[in-house]
């Protein structure tokens, strides 16, 4: 079973080094900090000891400034994997990619779509990107966190998606946010509300791949429910925040774009014509 080392024990690092304890892989960990423990695995004391304990070498610290520093102490990476799992962006995969390859490594970079409670259960995915081959041979290895996904060669290709999706929860997230503000500001049980927006949403979502056909075609024309229709409704979201005592933040920006797809005489298309409102 490969060896494999961690290095940062935030809340996600330490999640990830237990699944690999807890999975039977000899596990080793540093954290910049010392004090933080994971039962099971041996903690390196510094980088370098922990780079030379395996040829796997996971990294998830705060951001990429600290991945840079993490690899800059870490010697050469000859032989080595290094798989990034921080956030970040595609031109930041690409330039941490660059710097390993300096040192000799193979490198794999990586987005966790999952909270640190999720790790090695069910749900949990991982989007890769960067070498092929260094995936290939640790696959089995990553697959004890969450189910894998290989998004392609380009270092940047993980992060890409992984920042497409986290940019659809938070859109989603404000929308409910807003949504609790007004039901709580008018009285009302934000719990019992809860499950209708779930519903609400999901129902919504359901119209995703619709939308997505939409934007292939780049065809937005539709009997469901016009820009211009969207136009005349969407002050009152608004307004009706403002009496309520509320910021309505969360809903201008889309006011704006309808705005914009209208006045460029889009009115009669569907909302999905939003995404080349997005674009210009
Ligand atoms: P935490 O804030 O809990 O931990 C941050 C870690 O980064 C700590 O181990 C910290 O070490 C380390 N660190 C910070 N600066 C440096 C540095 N200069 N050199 C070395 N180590 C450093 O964050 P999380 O563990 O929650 O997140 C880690 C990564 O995982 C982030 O990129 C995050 O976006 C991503 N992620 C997190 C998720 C989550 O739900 N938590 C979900 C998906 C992705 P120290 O203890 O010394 O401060």
């Amino acid at each position: 079973m490969t060896s494999v080392t961690v290095i940062g024990l935030g809340l996600m690092g330490k999640a990830l080094a237990g699944a690999f304890v807890r999975a039977g892989h000899l596990t080793t960990v540093w954290n910049r900090t010392a004090g933080k423990k994971v039962e099971g695995a041996r903690h390196a004391a510094d980088v370098a000891a922990a780079v030379a304990a395996s040829p796997l070498v996971v990294v998830c610290v705060v951001n990429n400034d600290a991945v840079r520093q993490v690899v800059e102490q870490a010697g050469s990476l000859e032989g080595k994997v290094l798989v990034n799992l921080t956030n970040g962006t595609p031109s930041q995969a690409r330039e941490v990619a660059a710097l390993v390859a300096e040192l000799g490594g193979g490198y794999v970079d990586g987005g966790i779509m999952a909270v640190p409670q999720m790790i090695a259960g069910p749900g949990a995915l991982v989007l890769y990107s960067g070498s092929e081959k260094a995936f290939t041979e640790h696959r089995a290895t990553l697959e004890v966190l969450a189910e894998a996904r290989f998004m392609g060669e380009d270092a940047g290709a993980a992060a890409l998606y992984d920042l497409a999706l986290l940019s659809g929860m938070y859109g989603m997230f404000g929308g409910m946010y807003h949504a609790f503000a007004m039901v709580r500001a008018a009285g009302g049980d934000v719990r019992e509300f809860a499950p209708m927006l779930t519903a609400w949403l999901s129902a919504m979502m359901a119209g995703a791949p619709e939308a997505a056909g939409e934007v292939v075609s780049g065809d937005y024309a539709t009997e469901v429910s016009s820009l211009a229709m969207n136009q005349v409704a969407f002050p009152n979201f608004v307004e009706a925040s403002e009496e309520l005592g509320l910021r309505p933040d969360v809903l201008l920006p889309i006011q704006r774009l309808i705005d914009r797809a209208v006045a460029a005489g889009h009115g009669g298309d569907s909302l999905t014509r939003l995404v080349e409102m997005i674009k210009e």
